[in-house]
């Protein structure tokens, strides 16, 4: 009896010992169940696509594509990985338009998320209601507004480029100009369908399944695969009247958008509709296809003579029957503000073209063959009471000094009141903050230099205590990642631990991995 009892407790140990030893290997895909193997893609090509991004900095080999044909599929690849002695990593991939290797994974399984978007299956595609729209997490936001624009219907919160994906966007907050009236798009989302780290298909709200709601908002995709958002709706405008004002001292610039932001004195449905700003830096190249021909040499004047020109972006939307009423509108908006005087200038565009206005310079940059080259992007959220410390030392100090191109350098301020704290975003600590993203554009061979910039700016903040944080984060060390996340950070590693417990989601962000 013995002896029997010793040769089982050694065969067992055996068989443990190797399963152990055959995964610390790759695990074998002959491993998975029958129905997942044939969407387990691994033609190099396939391979090398999700193996970079928009970013193309960073590049990660995956083991496997995962081309999902139903959400069932994601639940049963997710349970797949847990009943491994190690689980294998899976990241979701919506459009890869991060650009740090966030939607990445070395060995693990990248989820090619577009292969929902079919009729098949009851996948959620887009349903348009009165006043709110179901979307599956693999929609990208220009379908989005097509599908509402034909009902006379339309999000509120935007981001600035619509091709990217609704599980994308809400994995990290989603921001544009409406964010200081509507919140982020994260502040937009009556519910989700989600299917967390163990595989379990969970539907969350405010009022149901709260924490796995607030975990996912802003959740950088660590604790679960967003498969359909419930997304608030208003009536769409027909147009856009949208202008754009000058500064050439950095105070008056954010006063007046603090003000525009602050609806002092008016109501509203006075208010503009959208707010943003950024700089012309007397470097090139100078993009001043905004402004008409005929305008072109005074504006460069400006900018030759201050170096560093403040741009407001001001939007008023309006129906085609209301022209009078929004000229009124916005000759209250604007006066009193403080821009250079008669440098003020304006578009009347489709609310639909001015939605979809990075679009057009993708086409363009496609064209010069500069849009599928590294973008050594830093996207940071800066504490008003800072801000003009932020423009001495940065824009002034850093970026200007060194005059390596700058690329587009956006600046704007929010309310933090349009935020849900319970959320998993992060934000700085003060009622008002400025939206600041570095958007560069570079051939690789000046790639290093920009990353040094990138690193020079972030150092800056910390040596003066600019309470500044990341959106978009990229990878840090665990204690930056703690910092990051400041008073939030015992919240989300709880939350990770409760619905991502082996860590298995979304590995590329590098905080758990
Ligand atoms: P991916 O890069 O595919 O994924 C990003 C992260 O989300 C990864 O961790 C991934 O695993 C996870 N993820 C993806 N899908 C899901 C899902 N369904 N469920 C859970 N997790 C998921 N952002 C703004 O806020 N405002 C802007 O104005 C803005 N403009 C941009 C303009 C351009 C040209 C580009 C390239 C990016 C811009 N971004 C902007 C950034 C963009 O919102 C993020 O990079 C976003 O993650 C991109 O969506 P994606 O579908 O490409 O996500």
């Amino acid at each position: 009896f013995l002896f029997s009892k010793t040769l089982m407790i050694l065969l067992s140990l055996s068989s443990i010992i190797h399963k152990i030893e055959s995964q610390t290997q790759p695990w074998s895909p002959l491993d998975a169940p029958k129905e997942l193997l044939q969407m387990l893609i691994r033609d190099p090509l396939t391979l090398s696509l999700a193996s970079t991004d928009f970013g193309h900095i960073v590049h990660q080999n995956a083991f496997a594509i995962f081309a999902p044909s139903s959400i069932n599929d994601i639940s049963k690849l997710i349970e797949f990985s847990n009943s491994l002695l190690i689980p294998f990593t899976i990241a979701a991939r919506g459009q890869g338009h991060s650009v740090n290797g966030q939607s990445m994974t070395n060995d693990g399984v990248v989820v090619n998320m577009t292969e929902l978007n079919n009729n098949n299956n009851n996948n959620n595609g887009i349903v348009v209601f009165d006043d709110y729209v179901d979307v599956g997490g693999e929609q990208i936001w220009i379908h989005v507004l097509h599908a509402c624009l034909e009902k006379g219907l339309t999000p509120l919160s935007w981001t600035d480029y619509l091709y990217l994906s609704v599980g994308g966007t809400l994995s990290n907050a989603g921001i544009s100009g409406q964010t200081f009236r509507f919140g982020p798009q994260i502040s937009n989302v009556h519910e989700l369908d989600v299917v967390t780290g163990e595989g379990d298909l969970v539907t969350c709200s405010t009022t149901k399944n709260s924490e796995l709601f607030y975990a996912v908002l802003g959740g950088l995709g660590q604790f679960g695969v967003i498969t359909r958002a419930r997304i608030a709706l208003g009536p769409a405008p027909q147009r856009v009247k949208w202008l754009r004002l000058l500064y050439n001292n950095f105070s008056t610039f954010s006063q007046d958008q603090e003000q525009l932001i602050s609806f002092n004195g008016i109501n509203e449905t006075n208010a503009p509709n959208y707010i943003e700003g950024m700089l012309l830096l007397n470097q090139p190249p100078l993009d001043l296809s905004f402004y008409l021909e005929t305008d072109r040499s005074r504006v460069t004047s400006l900018i030759i003579q201050y170096n560093i020109i403040y741009v407001i972006e001001l939007v008023k939307y309006y129906d085609a029957n209301s022209q009078d009423h929004v000229d009124q509108e916005i000759e209250t908006l604007v006066q009193g503000l403080n821009f250079v005087p008669t440098f003020i200038f304006e578009k009347d565009v489709s609310y639909e073209e001015f939605l979809n206005r990075v679009h057009s310079d993708e086409l363009t940059l496609r064209s010069q063959g500069l849009w599928d080259i590294p973008h050594p992007w830093l996207n940071m959220f800066v504490p008003k009471s800072r801000i003009s410390d932020f423009d001495e030392g940065v824009f002034k100090g850093i970026i200007l000094k060194q005059n390596i191109t700058a690329g587009l350098v956006i600046v704007y301020p929010i309310n933090k009141t349009k935020w849900n704290d319970n959320m998993s975003a992060v934000t700085p600590n003060e009622e008002i903050f400025y939206v600041v993203s570095l958007l560069r554009t570079t051939k690789f061979d000046k790639l290093e230099e920009f990353q040094d910039q990138n690193q020079q700016i972030i150092q800056f903040c910390k040596d003066v205590g600019i309470g500044m944080k990341q959106y978009l984060p990229q990878k840090k060390t665990h204690e930056e990642w703690v910092e990051h996340f400041g008073h939030k950070w015992e919240v989300f590693e709880n939350r990770k631990a409760q619905f991502d417990p082996n860590k298995i989601l979304s590995p590329g962000q590098g905080i758990f991995n």
